[in-house]
């Protein structure tokens, strides 16, 4: 069993977009060398990001973002997926929502989610519920999550290492013991 990098909403919407902004912005380049160096180990990189239609039931809570087929639905530049990853699509919050993510985990031979992406207090934090309910571990480098501000990011740090026994790290920390446990 191993370990797979979930790459959660790092799209344009959520980057420089609707809901983007600085926090989002630079966290880029840090996920972006996660990713390399998944890669490079051999660790699965999976991209699973919002892709609504145009009527969401989603969208009485949020302006519209990330419709399907949009510029805003596409992962940045500097993250786009290249092969070999996986790219999932998601109408709600958790990865794991009417989506096939927890087949392709066992398919691959996955026990340990590694969680990237935004935002922590949101899609991150619903994502990680859905691992624990199903029995994954949970990895968090807290360098790759972004939120809207330091109180939202550490408040969601906290619940998701108390409630779902996430190890919270860093990106480094995780590069240089070669992604185990
Ligand atoms: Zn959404």
């Amino acid at each position: 069993m191993g370990a797979a990098v979930v790459v959660i909403d790092m799209i344009n919407d959520f980057v420089s977009g609707v809901y983007g902004g600085p926090r989002a912005e630079a966290s880029v380049p840090r996920v972006r060398g996660l990713l390399g160096a998944a890669r490079s180990a051999g660790v699965p990189v999976i991209h699973v990001t919002d892709a609504h239609a145009a009527d969401d039931g989603e969208f009485r809570i949020w302006r519209p973002h990330a419709v399907a087929g949009t510029r805003g639905a596409e992962v940045v530049e500097a993250l786009k997926p290249v092969k070999g990853d996986h790219h999932l699509r998601k109408t709600r919050y958790s990865c794991f929502y009417s989506t096939r993510l927890d087949g392709l985990l066992r398919t691959l031979g996955v026990d340990t989610v590694i969680l990237t992406g935004l935002v922590t207090n949101i899609c991150v934090q619903h994502t990680a519920a859905d691992a624990f309910f199903r029995g994954y571990r949970l990895v968090v480098p807290r360098d790759c999550v972004e939120a809207v501000s330091d109180l939202l990011q550490e408040q969601a740090l906290a619940y998701i290492r108390d409630m779902y026994d996430a190890e919270i790290t860093t990106s480094s920390e995780l590069i240089k013991r070669g992604f185990k446990a």
